[in-house]
């Protein structure tokens, strides 16, 4: 279907046609109809050779390697394999104990779970680096590492980036986190944890289910002979509260105790606990139940009773054989059963044939081959999912499906529904410390296997009443079970100090030449506006720094008239004059700290101090804050240029659009380091970059980046010249302020033993190994790991995994969110192929992308990215089709997989051959880092959607308001068409572009202008019209915006449009002067995998 190309002087659409000899391309579409102001545009359908496209795909073998100044030769080399998986990441778990507590014999037909391999199988992967490569092909042209390289010493705890030698010296997290050290030497996580998240705005209320009985203490160590009566009594039954409150309105019944324990003991380490697991000894359970004589509630346990049918215990008496039907061999349809549901699935695809692959709405993950009981309760791929939905069995498998194996979370997004639960007694698995969760089998009702390490732990008695039923004996239906997404109200044994309180730091850039941006004044109004919904309490604590060339405190005391300024000159050795007055009850204070905003923007407009102390500001709010912890706001607008972490120019203009070269890595360490002690003190610093010129964001980054904090960036910031600039920093700042915040957090994500994390991404600080420390988390920020398999899942058919975050909520409540996913096992390449998930691969690509744009060059990434198609396809193509046809044949699964890596190297983070500057080229690379999967995937794959002719037809109906639903169009200029108008949503912006021949209609109704002349050149607002045409697209354009973590700002666009050049960039499937069409990248994709 695909047309190869109009013009193409002939050009053959066969394969391996690209050659340097003559005019190789057949183009798919090229912008021509929009050109005719476009200069930047090529012209050109066909080039008369290669070399006119300087900066073409990197490929593993370059289209012509002489030709063009961008210099891939040698690029094929990926010298640097082992420095790119940064050391730290490799995870180094004690061997886990087959099954400390002895399994009883059971008849049953065994729960999902095969017990563990009887021998400790060390890795299953080889030391020898080569085995850790690509595939068993270790040839220099193998880019990316999807394994883990050989296990290093656990004193790194660096994240990849962070591997710069210069650091090295940084990487002991001991030296850093000395706030609590206590504990055994093998629990180094010495953490308080308080916390609870802030209430969510517009967040329905969960379900709290609330036990009021007293609590029966952690699972005994020996499990209870459900023969043996020990008492009859029942305990008094748990309250089920449809919360008022979820944040707040119920406190976990917990004694202000702070117990001696270290993160290990609490969240819990990896498989390294036994000797943790009696917390509360004194706690030994001294009631049981006696099945045989069970009471009343028990009868409903039979399985037609249940709403869990194929997972439902029978509660027969005694130690009979229990019939909950496993969730593995028989859960899991045969093999290809799931997919054959969708026979497309199982489809080949001749890509350079059915170019057009791009489904019309929102593509979704895809849904794991599993009994559809257990798919049902599987975490929402929104909040966790794998790159492989078909887990492979073996690293050798996984290695020759050429395909990286990772995990992508979102694990603090707002959630509409998200159950509560306060209980005494939270279940875990006592060998590894998972939480009880959908996944996990029951032996019979008095105990549980894990589906992590397989260990057989008791079922505690509080567990055995069902909150929700209100029945007792039902393990089954309790909300731990029927939940994979649930939050628990932590008992005092997850804190190790009292919850902190909320504090909130916001330190300003106050030198000349902030003050000429104006940003004051939004930033002042916004607090102004906002202060009462900050995320908080009435222990919620504020205070604010200045800074130009001096330090400026605030005195926010009570009973003063006014605040009261403290200048501190000497920046080279910093001290807080009178800091108990600097951060200050914000209830207690208002009227002071409204003054003060109210004042602040006017302070400093004569100022003429131009040099900024931005290293030295920090470090003062660094020592204020470390007493508590919490958040700093910082907004900087010029490269510092005083004192500690001072900072020079590395930007040379002529070097914006080479591949290699440019400084991407930190010129000082200094931002890091403190980033670390802040980490340490449970301190997290968000950074707003408002400048115009060049301020190494690189660099200044950092100081998020460890601490777990967020970055803004806004370049061209003037209160007067660039007012939407000014509106998107006013509409962030209003989420940034009020978005949920849990403090103090620290988060783990275990997986089934035998698989093994290694290398993780996002803001954060490793530590301990696996332990993410954020001293913040908000509901914006996504992470990813990657993973392999390090022992055989030989006769496995589930893998699950789990991630816990324990925080502290704005409340003062320290809660714990955690999710669990439970995936098939396949033993085939093939099903490797037809699970994989491409959004997931592609946003696991780009974050390792990053790190190899860091660690080795640009022009390394984007040569991996390409890389990781060929190699892919190529193992696709000789082992799972048996014939070798002609084309580009890529599995059903993989059909948008060449799409979206063009897309990346057309993304600003990895684009060449544009005048991206500097510090946007590493914001974005921000962003790929941080960003949730979905807003990665639009601000790489943005959407198309024709909108001058939306119908109700197929519309979301939310809150009494329709929400018209477009088919969503391929990125690429041929799809536009001059009678009619068109949105791009690329996630942080937004653009309508209106045919020259638009409707008169659409013209009047919608954009309020008598005609395509009268059409302004900057719009950035519809206007508000009261018409059916009008609301349409405003409740289409504010639903897309809704929950955005940035704002993205809409430019209607006509052809004059200074930002039309910007819609093009997007158009991905079209030819620029510097990067391939669509078409053009398949065939290149195409020769380079029959080869
Ligand atoms: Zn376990």
């Amino acid at each position: 279907m695909a047309q190869p190309g109009r013009l193409g002087a002939g050009s053959p659409a066969q394969n391996g046609a690209v050659s340097a000899a003559g005019p190789p391309y057949s183009n798919g579409p090229v912008q021509n109809p929009l050109k005719h102001s476009q200069v930047s545009v090529s012209q050109g359908y066909s080039s008369p050779f290669p070399g006119s496209y300087p900066h073409q795909i990197p490929a593993k073998t370059p289209l012509d390697p002489s030709s063009g100044p961008c210099n891939y030769g040698g690029s094929q080399t990926v010298s640097s394999l082992n420095s790119y998986q940064g050391p730290g990441q490799t995870l180094n778990r004690l061997p886990l104990e087959p099954n400390p507590v002895a399994p009883l014999q059971s008849t049953i037909p065994i729960p999902r779970m095969p017990p563990p391999p009887s021998s400790q199988t060390p890795a299953a992967v080889p030391a020898s680096s080569d085995s850790f490569l690509y595939g068993p092909d270790p040839s220099p042209s193998s880019n990316w590492q999807y394994g883990h390289l050989p296990v290093r010493s656990k004193t790194n705890n660096f994240v990849p980036v962070s591997t710069q030698p210069s650091l090295s010296g940084n990487t002991n997290l001991s030296r850093n986190n000395q706030c609590v050290s206590f504990g055994a030497p093998s629990l180094q996580n010495n953490y308080m944890k308080t916390g609870s998240v802030p209430p969510p705005t517009n967040q329905p209320l969960p379900t709290i289910y609330q036990p009021i009985q007293a609590p029966l203490g952690s699972p005994p160590v020996r499990s209870l002979d459900p023969q043996k009566k020990t008492s009859n009594s029942v305990p008094s039954q748990p309250q089920l509260n449809s919360a008022v409150n979820q944040e707040g309105g119920i406190s976990a019944a917990n004694n202000d105790s702070v117990g001696e324990s270290s993160y290990d003991t609490i969240e819990g380490g990896g498989f390294m606990a036994p000797q943790l697991t009696n917390q509360n000894p004194k706690m030994n359970r001294n009631v049981g139940y006696s099945y045989p004589s069970l009471p009343p509630g028990y009868q409903n346990t039979s399985p037609n009773m249940s709403g869990r049918p194929s997972t439902t215990l029978q509660y027969t008496s005694g130690l009979q054989p229990f019939s909950q039907s496993p969730l593995g061999a028989n859960h899991l349809t045969t093999s290809m059963g799931g997919l054959s549901l969708h026979s497309e699935g199982l489809r080949v695809i001749n890509l350079l044939q059915e170019r057009n692959m791009l489904p019309t709405i929102p593509l979704k993950a895809p849904v794991p081959n599993l009994h559809e009981d257990i798919q049902k309760l599987n975490c929402n791929p929104e909040l966790f999912r794998c790159t492989l939905t078909n887990i492979p069995q073996t690293q050798a498998l996984l290695n020759k499906a050429k395909l990286p194996l990772g995990l992508l979370l979102h694990p603090f997004k707002d959630l509409v529904q998200l159950p509560v639960v306060t209980s005494s007694t939270i279940v875990r698995c006592r060998s590894c410390r998972t939480y009880i969760n959908p996944f996990v089998s029951f032996l019979d009702q008095r105990r549980w296997k894990c589906n992590l390490c397989y260990r057989v732990n008791d079922v505690p008695e509080e567990f055995m009443y069902n909150p929700v039923t209100r029945v007792y004996g039902d393990p089954l239906r309790r909300p731990e079970v029927q939940n994979a997404t649930i939050e628990f109200m932590a008992p005092s044994e997850y804190m190790l100090r009292p919850p902190q309180p909320p504090v909130y730091l916001f330190v300003f850039d106050v030198s000349h030449n902030a003050v000429e941006t104006g940003y004051l004044n939004s930033v002042c109004q916004s607090l102004l506006d906002n202060l009462d919904s900050l995320p908080g309490n009435t222990r919620t604590k504020i205070g604010f720094i200045t800074f130009d060339s001096t330090i400026h405190f605030y005195s926010l005391q009570e009973g003063l008239s006014q605040p009261q300024m403290l200048i501190v000159s000497d920046i080279e050795d910093v001290f807080i004059p009178m800091p108990e007055n600097l951060l200050v009850n914000l209830n207690e204070n208002k009227e002071l700290i409204q003054d003060l905003l109210k004042t602040l923007p006017q302070m400093f407009t004569k100022s003429l101090e131009t040099q900024s102390a931005l290293g030295p500001a920090l470090q003062s709010a660094f020592k204020l804050m470390s007493p508590t912890g919490g958040r700093i706001s910082v907004f900087q607008t010029q490269l510092p240029s005083v004192g500690v972490g001072a900072l020079k120019s590395r930007e040379e203009p002529n070097q914006r659009s080479s591949a290699k070269e440019i400084h991407l890595t930190p010129s000082t360490d200094f931002y890091k380091k403190l980033a670390l002690d802040c980490s340490g003190q449970q301190v997290a610093v968000d950074l707003f970059l408002l400048s115009g010129q060049y301020s190494d964001l690189a660099s200044l980054g950092c100081i998020s980046r460890y601490s777990a904090g967020s970055v803004y960036y806004y370049p061209s910031y003037h209160q007067q010249h660039n007012p939407v600039q000014v509106e998107k920093l006013q509409k962030e700042l209003k989420r940034y302020l009020t978005r949920k915040i849990g403090f103090e957090a620290v988060m783990r994500i275990r997986c089934t033993k035998g698989l093994s994390i290694h290398t993780f991404h996002g803001n954060f600080f490793v530590r301990s190994t696996d332990l993410l420390s954020l001293p913040n988390v908000n509901p914006d920020a996504g992470y990813a790991v990657q993973m392999s398999v390090e022992e055989n899942l030989t006769d496995i058919q589930v893998v699950s995994f789990q991630s816990a975050l324990l925080y502290t909520s704005s409340k003062g409540e320290r809660r714990i969110r955690v999710h669990t996913m439970c995936l098939p096992v396949v033993s085939t390449l093939n099903e490797v192929y037809l699970g994989a998930d491409v959004q997931a691969i592609s946003g696991l690509l780009a974050n390792m992308a990053v790190d190899r744009s860091i660690t080795a060059s640009l022009s390394d990434a984007r040569d991996a990215l390409v890389n990781a198609i060929i190699d892919s396809l190529s193992a696709y193509r000789t082992s799972v089709l048996s014939s070798q046809q002609p084309g580009l044949l890529v599995p059903f699964s993989l059909r948008l997989f060449p799409l979206f890596v063009l897309a990346l190297l057309k993304q600003k983070s990895f684009q060449t051959g544009t005048a991206a500057r500097l510090d946007e080229r590493i914001f974005a690379m921000c962003q790929v880092k941080n960003q949730p999967l979905v807003y990665l995937m639009l601000m790489t794959h943005p959407n198309l959607y024709r909108v001058d002719n939306l119908s109700d037809e197929g519309a979301l109906n939310i809150n009494d308001k329709t929400i018209p639903q477009p088919p969503i169009l391929q990125l690429s200029v041929e799809k536009l068409s001059r009678d009619g108008a068109f949105l791009m949503d690329a996630g942080t912006i937004m653009m309508l572009w209106v045919g020259k021949n638009c409707g008169q209609n659409f013209l009047s109704q919608v954009l309020g202008v008598p005609n395509y002349a009268s059409l302004p050149l900057n719009m950035t607002h519809l206007p508000d019209l009261d018409t059916a045409e009008s609301s349409r697209i405003g409740s289409f354009i504010s639903w897309l915006r809704e929950h955005r973590p940035f704002f993205p700002i809409l430019y209607i666009i006509r052809d004059e449009s200074p930002m039309k050049a910007a819609f093009l960039q997007y158009m991905v499937e079209d030819r620029t002067e510097s990067a391939l069409s669509y078409y053009e990248f398949l065939l290149h994709v195409q020769q380079q995998v029959n080869k």
